[in-house]
């Protein structure tokens, strides 16, 4: 059998009391390690970590915390090889795609000890200035925020097991918030050594950072009103979580990043030879490749004018034919696999449902693998997909296909575009591709109000745009309805999360004598 992970939790390792779950290699079928929860008390761990990791982080002031996540990030770098060997052994990434998750993850948190440097020898922050709360001046409001006195419980989906550790813990840590994290079982493995190695190398405080991989039975019954829940997933996991006693009673603050049906928009005007369609035929196409089509950001839903729909196709068709798929260790190899046969299945599914509403301009399934045995590896090709009837394909904007799939949408006009993108009822992104600033300006803040992010690329930010499904510390993630509703990084923004916002209200002489 193979190795069982430990658990890091409350300053211990502690291996779970069953036999575990395994993960396995996607692409060979080989079983890695295992993983296991069973067996740890709980509510004393939370307890202790509270008491305990809240504590000494609380003590630190922000520069002394930020001092620690840059710490952080040079274990991280140290070890960077062994990251990239768990990624191709267990998500079946090629070595660009482990990068997004693998130095995505340390990018976010040395942004996050940058902006923390910042903050300088504080230990709370104020927020906004005092505010006159009637006619004599001497009595007034000054809002603050200080550091939650709880945790911060992670629950992560499986398709970023590196970055979505980091870019929820640079933020909580930095706030003074001793972090728990529960991956995603598939991709456990990364997420585990990640935290092994910082606890390792002794840079955090006792209990500020804890690990457990396998079932998360009991996570949410052991929180308490103080601590954070961030939840990362299913639209179906997360309407599980919306109504645990945790939140709908103990008025635990839940952070919620599910399901999205993002969009990229070719803007009218813009047809073969102009650089805005070149620009959105490679961004698209780098979307439903890029680790196989698994980001929460990847575009979905591909809108282009209807009198475009036919060159589109064929645009796309010319780029993903040109996308090897199979083993991520054979060098000629583009696309790796899906993380596992229960994706790989996933994936299979959705397509079927999305045939009774779409013709199929590009086939991923009949691709032959490179490197790889079809009976084996969950490796499945670039599949693109076409509707001409886009408001009566429902399934198009409402069923995300977690895999390599996206589906051409043609749009009447602009308004109808803009009507079609707000179809998926709340999205992360959506992208915008056109030649003229006005249009894409009047664009982006039309379809502000559904998105959590509009990515606008222009002809003169070609080379340099960050990508349509690239998450920017400095920007916010998340989007509102189906999305989840939440919100996280923005810079400065996603310390908020994990901070008490309180308005003191007293005589100035009492507020301008606060030490923070
Ligand atoms: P999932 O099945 O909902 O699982 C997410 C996490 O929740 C896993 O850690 C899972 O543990 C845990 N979980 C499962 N049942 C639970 C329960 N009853 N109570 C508490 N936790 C529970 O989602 P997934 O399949 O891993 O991830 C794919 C989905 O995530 C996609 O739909 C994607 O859109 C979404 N996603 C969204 C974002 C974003 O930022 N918005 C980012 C990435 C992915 P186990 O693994 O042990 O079951």
């Amino acid at each position: 059998m193979s190795e069982l992970l430990a658990n890091h939790i409350a300053g211990r390792w502690q291996t779970g009391s069953g036999s575990g779950t395994a993960l396995f290699d996607p692409v060979l079928g080989t079983e890695l390690v295992r993983v296991d929860a069973g067996g740890i008390d709980l509510p004393a761990a939370f307890q202790r970590i509270r008491s305990e990791g809240g504590a000494a982080l609380r003590a630190l002031t922000y520069a002394q915390r930020a001092a620690m996540l840059a710490a952080a990030v040079k274990v991280l770098q140290a070890h960077r090889d062994t990251y990239y060997e768990i990624a191709t052994a267990n998500s079946g990434t090629v070595k660009n795609d482990s990068a997004i998750d693998i130095d995505g993850g340390i990018y976010t948190l040395s942004t996050y000890a940058k902006l923390g440097e910042g903050l300088g020898a504080q230990r709370a922050l104020l927020d906004g200035e005092p505010s006159r709360l009637g006619k004599d001046p001497l009595f007034q409001s000054q809002h603050v925020r200080v550091p939650r006195r709880g945790l911060a419980l992670f629950i992560n989906a499986f398709n970023f097991p590196g970055w979505g550790l980091w870019e929820k813990a640079a933020p909580a840590l930095l706030s003074g918030v001793p972090v728990i994290v529960k991956p995603g079982t598939p991709t456990a493995w990364l997420t585990q050594r990640m935290v092994k190695d910082i606890i390792d190398a002794g840079v955090l405080p006792a209990c500020a950072l804890s690990v457990i991989c396998g079932s998360s039975a009991g996570l949410l019954d052991a929180l308490e009103p103080f601590d954070v829940l961030s939840f990362t997933g299913s639209a179906d996991t997360a309407a599980v979580i919306r109504t645990h006693a945790a939140v709908a009673k103990r008025s635990v603050r839940a952070n919620i990043e599910a399901d999205s049906l993002n969009s990229a928009i070719l803007l009218p005007g813009e047809g073969p030879g102009s650089e805005a369609f070149d620009l959105f035929v490679k961004e698209v196409a780098r979307e439903m490749t890029q680790k196989s089509g698994q980001k929460c950001t990847a575009v979905r839903r591909v809108l282009i004018p209807e009198n475009q729909y036919d060159a589109v196709a064929e645009a796309l068709r010319a780029r993903l034919s040109k996308v090897t798929v199979g083993n991520p260790r054979n060098e000629s190899v583009r696309m790796g696999s899906l993380v596992s046969r229960a994706q790989f299945d996933s994936v299979r599914s959705g397509l079927q449902a999305l045939a009774s509403q779409t013709e199929t301009l590009h086939d991923g399934a009949a691709q032959a693998l490179v490197d790889a045995d079809p009976q084996v590896a969950c490796c499945i090709g670039p599949t693109l997909l076409g509707t001409r009837r886009a408001d009566e394909a429902h399934l198009v904007h409402d069923t995300e296909v977690f895999g390599p799939v996206a589906t051409l949408v043609p749009y009447r006009n602009s308004a109808h575009a803009i009507e079609l993108a707000r179809r998926g009822l709340g999205s992360l992104v959506t992208s915008i591709y056109g030649s003229d600033p006005a249009a894409l300006g009047a664009a982006a803040l039309e379809l502000a109000d559904s998105h959590g992010r509009v990515h606008v690329v222009s002809p003169d930010v070609g080379a340099s745009h960050s990508g349509h499904g690239n998450v920017m510390p400095q920007s916010v993630h998340g989007g509102p309805g189906r999305a989840g509703g939440g919100e996280e990084l923005g810079g400065l923004r996603a310390l908020d999360f994990y901070h008490q916002r309180t308005a003191i209200q007293a005589s100035t002489s009492v507020l301008s004598s606060f030490t923070l």
